[in-house]
């Protein structure tokens, strides 16, 4: 049995990718480690930030470790928020304030196309690799459906007419930024042996 941190304190995405591992994986939280402090993510790229998470594990735990971090851009924002998703709108990390924020910032533009980005860091002896995964869609006027989180209301995936907020978790995973750059780090965890 092969053992590997997963960087998040956030059980239910622990549970949904042990279930995409292959049986000889078995993934720990940060909680599982007795990681309790904070992981200060300040690169400026989403690539960055989720490099500083494996690493600082790595190097401070010895334990192979992966992380991920995520970020939607905007084409005619120049790619923002970007790694600033999560805080947008401030410190307080308010999925609405981010959202009306957004609205707010497109409100005059005719360019509403926007991407998710995934990067899946991967921090190993000697090693480290990046999974990346992209899910292209536009911002909406409005939101629209009650599920998931963050800007899923606001994000209406490519060729879809439903945002990810008003899609099934299954439906959202095949389509979704996460689940790619997943798709893409498994697929190497199965071909290399791990
Ligand atoms: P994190 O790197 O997974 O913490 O994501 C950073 C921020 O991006 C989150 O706080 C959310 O606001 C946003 N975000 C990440 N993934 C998604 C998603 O799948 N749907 C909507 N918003 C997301």
């Amino acid at each position: 049995m092969k053992t590997l941190v997963f960087a998040t304190h956030n059980l239910n995405k622990l549970k949904e990718i042990q279930a995409m591992m292959p049986e000889s994986i078995s993934l720990k939280s940060l909680t599982d480690i007795g990681c309790t402090e904070e992981i200060v993510e300040d690169a400026d790229t989403i690539e960055g930030n989720a490099l500083i998470k494996s690493r600082y594990i790595k190097k401070e735990y010895g334990l192979d470790c992966f992380a991920d971090d995520t970020g939607l851009e905007a084409t005619a924002l120049n790619g923002k928020p970007g790694v600033y998703s999560a805080r947008y709108a401030g410190p307080h990390k308010d999925s609405r304030d981010n959202m009306a924020k957004l609205i707010s910032a497109l409100k005059n533009k005719k360019d509403r196309s926007a991407r998710f980005k995934t990067v899946i860091a991967f921090s190993m002896d000697g090693q480290e690799h990046t999974f990346e995964g992209v899910c292209k869609g536009e911002i909406t006027r409005e939101p629209f459906g009650e599920k998931g989180f963050g800007y899923d209301p606001i994000f209406k995936p490519e060729g879809e007419n439903r945002t990810f907020a008003e899609m099934s978790l299954e439906e959202k995973a095949k389509l979704s930024h996460r689940g790619k750059a997943f798709k893409k780090f498994i697929n190497y965890i199965n071909s290399n042996g791990l």
